[in-house]
């Protein structure tokens, strides 16, 4: 794939918040967008890829003093335990922002003074949940009869002097960007949804707490009895990693080509972020792409139900790039997915260890078998890869490896119907070094395509064939399991 643009290209993950652990679930997103920015990288000059972690507010600061904890230490820990994640699958992250690093702090005072034409101080009376750290609007409580149904804990009731953001003035303007797809909001059903919010409407936003009940946060410019609401400071963090306003990484990279986040904050991403980009007068980002949860077993992955699994398990059993194959294939795009040990070993035996593990060993036994490993002139690959790129473009990765496998599958069948080793036999040398070397035309421009997917299989299968002569791997690519995986 040639580099065909100059452009610049800008990823973010969401930060997510550093109460509680890290499990399975949590790695889709950074698979993702780590896809996504290996393939950018192969088509633009400059990619940047951004995540980190959200750390202020009510909660964080109740969890650090009951485990009497200073609140900078839990948080230290937390922050930790969360960036070990992207390293584990091999995300390759730019940029890590912690939202108590100082200069996100000192960037978010900026971006609220900057925001003050829109900010006013108003009575807040109404919900809250610390266990969210949301607003919860009166309707909400009713629906609930006031308790939240996440964190079965009954809501409380604050009246408290706020400051409020006047998003209700950018209803129609994010309506309009999001209707002409400026601002494109992927799948159709999160857009739709999105859109239906904004028909009825957006309401200010409460985003400050007082000082005496969360401490924990980043204080209001000029006002010290207020700390900003965690939400409203987190958003932030996308423009402040770029050093909003003055740094030329903002400038280069801003707006964001794609900005990758859960279903759950779609709400904060899709109607308050866009709000106040436009009260900075910031272009908003080109794309949003919200995906689905993974369940465990059919289940919500829960501590509760105790079925959480670490990325570790699979990973120390399986290797990095089975788990992100699985992630990306059968994890579906646009849904909800679920991992279960079963599917993933019949997906690992079938799909990585007998269809494309075979066809890379049987290739390179072949051609160490009747041409001592001399490849000779291999045929340019001819496959049609507008299908794969147009699903890359809208974040369809399940998509985009069903057309990788095409070729696999179809790389097998024709090894079955060409039968080298019939025409070794009747020694057809000349047909039989140009069947071989197509073979490996095939599994090279296979290996190009999956090095956003599984980076390490590609480099193994570049290993073994591009030299001209075929190398042999240590070991098999995958090694077959016949024992069903126990979870740890
Ligand atoms: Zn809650």
């Amino acid at each position: 794939m040639a580099k065909s643009t100059q452009k610049n290209f800008y990823i973010t993950t969401s930060i997510p918040y550093i109460n509680g652990d890290p499990h399975i679930g949590h790695t889709y997103e950074l698979v993702a967008a780590d896809v996504l920015a290996r393939y950018a990288r192969k088509t633009h000059d400059k990619v940047l890829l951004s995540t980190g972690t959200d750390e202020h507010g009510g909660k964080v600061e109740e969890k650090a003093r009951e485990l009497g904890k200073p609140v900078k230490e839990y948080a230290d820990e937390m922050s930790a335990r969360w960036r070990e994640l992207g390293p584990l699958v091999q995300m390759s992250a730019d940029r890590f922002i912690r939202t108590t690093d100082a200069g996100h702090e000192q960037r978010a005072a900026l971006i609220w003074k900057a925001l003050t034409k829109d900010i006013y101080k108003a009575k807040y009376t109404g919900w809250y949940c610390t266990g969210c750290e949301a607003f919860v609007p009166e309707a909400t409580a009713k629906e609930n009869n006031g308790t939240c149904p996440i964190h079965k804990k009954p809501y409380e009731k604050i009246e408290e002097e706020n400051y409020f953001f006047r998003l209700s003035s950018y209803t129609e303007e994010i309506k309009k960007q999001v209707e002409s797809g400026s601002f494109e909001i992927l799948p159709i059903t999160k857009r739709n949804e999105i859109l239906h919010v904004l028909k009825e409407g957006l309401d200010d936003i409460s985003i400050s707490r007082p000082k005496e009940k969360i401490s924990w946060g980043i204080p209001v410019p000029d006002d010290e009895t207020q700390v900003m609401y965690v939400w409203f400071e987190a958003l932030m963090n996308y423009i402040t990693v770029l050093g909003y306003p003055e740094h030329d990484d903002f400038k280069t990279y801003w707006p964001a080509n794609i900005q990758i986040i859960g279903k759950d904050i779609t709400r904060f991403h899709a109607a308050i972020w866009p709000g106040m980009l436009m009260s900075l007068g910031v272009a908003l980002p080109k794309m949003l792409y919200v995906h689905g949860f993974v369940n465990i077993e059919g289940q919500k992955i829960s501590k509760s139900i105790g079925n959480v699994i670490h990325p570790r398990e699979v990973i120390d059993k399986y290797g990095v790039d089975a788990l992100r194959y699985y992630l990306m294939r059968h994890v579906p795009s646009y849904e909800d997915g679920d991992f279960s040990w079963s599917r993933f070993e019949e997906v690992y035996n079938n799909e990585l260890a007998n269809e494309l593990g075979n066809a890379v060993s049987r290739t390179a036994a072949m051609i160490i078998k009747y041409q001592s490993g001399i490849i000779g002139d291999m045929p340019d690959a001819e496959h049609d890869i507008a299908p794969y790129t147009k699903a890359l473009e809208q974040c369809k990765f399940d998509r985009a490896l069903e057309e990788v496998w095409e070729q696999v599958r179809g790389l097998n069948q024709y090894i079955d119907e060409e039968k080298p080793w019939e025409l070794a036999k009747h020694s057809d040398y000349d047909h039989l070094r140009e069947v071989l070397a197509y073979m490996c035309g095939c599994l090279l421009e296979i290996a190009d395509l999956l090095e956003p997917f599984m980076p390490g299989t590609t480099a193994k299968i570049n290993h073994i064939f591009n030299t001209g002569v075929v190398l042999q791997l240590e070991g098999t690519l995958f090694p077959k399991h016949d024992q069903p995986a126990q979870p740890k």
